[in-house]
């Protein structure tokens, strides 16, 4: 599937015309439906920039894309808007990702929580029906760095989430300690594992080396299943890593979430869960017999307007513009990096990450409020994080770099007072 940058002409009439092709409530004789366009005396489509605007247009008109749509049967009624929902699906698996055409399954979730869960469940009933797996001998692994949205899902869906413990300095997973967790699991009765391995940690920007996972759960015998939870780097390491080999080229890899409310600056409700075909039917809801196609999802209802908005992201860019913008936060980054070399300041960034995570305590405490940097623990934090998105400019990073110099100056003169 190419990724091509779009003229702004073309952009509106494949998002106007996409809408064509759903249900009109206006002027249309549909009675059964319980939705319609967004209420007219709160958000009027008469505004004139409401009007030519593909994505505010989108939002009034309140397409419904419940459901999964590159599963071949949905809801009809959307057909138009939910064409552009496949189209960056298939961006995300074939463009970035490396799939082959029309070998990836996925729909715009909520976020990155949503998607992550949506994996989980997946293969959780994976489990049960085709390995005869009692939920105690299921469990999730990850890396301490994880996102709390799995342990969420062992809470949600019942099975027991272990954390991996990570080398501190290098955030990579400790294989001992791994081995230790791994053989307690089978001694416990644990047969079979979903791996949740990380393209990008929210608080490091680290990778997790998917080939030691897949090595680790062969040696130790468990059945296994990986989801690469790339809801931070998704858009930016495989493109800026030509090295990068987590993709679906990978035959141990099923399944991502990706984030495009994240770096891709997509409005919240723009998670993305892809999944190789034939596993959407493990979350299949019989009971949703007035869906046409049934819903495999964990949202249900969900607003089209979120799958338009990141098409229209796709096409503004194209893949290459969308790389120089990845490679701007990168420099950016590594600028930063620099700086903080010069100064012998500790810091943890993985390789051409646009997450900087200092040491907290090369930071004085009363710069940590002002300029925002997120903490790994609010009570104890021993992280702080910088993270380089489109308003983190090199002045603003100069600037926090001045004050530093100064706090850590006076620091430093008070000791030789004393
Ligand atoms: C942000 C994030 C999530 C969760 O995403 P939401 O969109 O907030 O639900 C999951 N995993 C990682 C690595 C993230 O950075």
């Amino acid at each position: 599937m190419e990724w091509k940058r779009k003229s702004e002409t073309e952009i509106k009439q494949r998002v106007f015309g996409a809408l064509k092709g759903n249900v009109n409530y206006r002027d249309g004789s549909i009675l059964g439906i319980p939705g319609t366009q967004l209420d007219s005396k709160v958000f009027s489509e008469e505004i004139s920039f409401v009007r030519e605007s593909p994505y505010l247009f989108t939002l009034v008109q309140n397409p419904n894309h419940i459901g999964c749509h590159t599963l071949g049967d949905s809801e009809s009624y959307f057909e138009g808007t939910q064409g552009l929902e496949r189209e960056v699906i298939r961006i995300c698996a074939e463009n970035i990702l490396c799939a082959a055409p029309h070998s990836v399954d996925g729909y715009i979730a909520s976020g990155g929580t949503e998607a992550n869960l949506q994996a989980i469940w997946i293969y959780r009933n994976y489990f049960m029906y085709e390995h005869g797996a009692s939920l105690s001998e299921i469990a999730i692994v990850c890396s301490e760095d994880s996102h709390y949205s799995m342990q969420k899902a062992g809470n949600m869906f019942q099975v027991r989430c272990v954390l991996l413990p990570v080398e501190e300095k290098t955030r990579k997973i400790d294989r001992l300690a791994a081995e230790e967790k791994l053989s307690m699991l089978k001694q416990a009765g644990v047969k079979c594992l979903i791996v949740v391995s990380n393209m990008m940690t929210t608080m490091f920007g680290s990778i997790d080396d998917a080939d030691l996972y897949a090595e680790l759960m062969q040696n130790h015998g468990f059945e296994f299943r990986i989801h690469i939870d790339a809801a931070y780097g998704g858009f930016y390491a495989p493109l800026i890593d030509e090295s990068n080999t987590i993709d679906f080229r990978h035959p141990n890899i099923h399944s991502f979430t990706m984030d495009a409310h994240k770096l891709l600056q997509a409005p919240y409700g723009t998670g993305i869960f892809l999944i190789r075909k034939g596993w959407m039917k493990y979350a299949q809801t019989d009971a949703a017999s007035y869906v046409a196609g049934a819903d495999c999802t964990i949202s249900g209802s969900r607003s089209g307007a979120n799958a338009i908005a990141i098409w229209l992201i796709f096409s503004a860019y194209g893949r290459h513009e969308w790389f120089e913008k990845c490679s701007t936060l990168e420099r950016r980054a590594s600028w930063l990096a620099k700086e903080l070399d010069k100064r012998k300041i500790s810091y943890y960034r993985s390789p051409l990450s646009n997450i900087i995570t200092l040491e907290a305590s090369e930071v004085p405490d009363d710069l940590v409020t002002p300029f925002g940097l997120v903490p790994d623990d609010h009570h104890r934090p021993s992280w702080l994080k910088i993270v380089v998105m489109e308003h983190v400019t090199i002045e603003k990073l100069e600037f926090f770099l001045e004050e530093l110099d100064s706090k850590r100056f006076l620091e430093v003169s008070d000791l030789q007072l004393i």
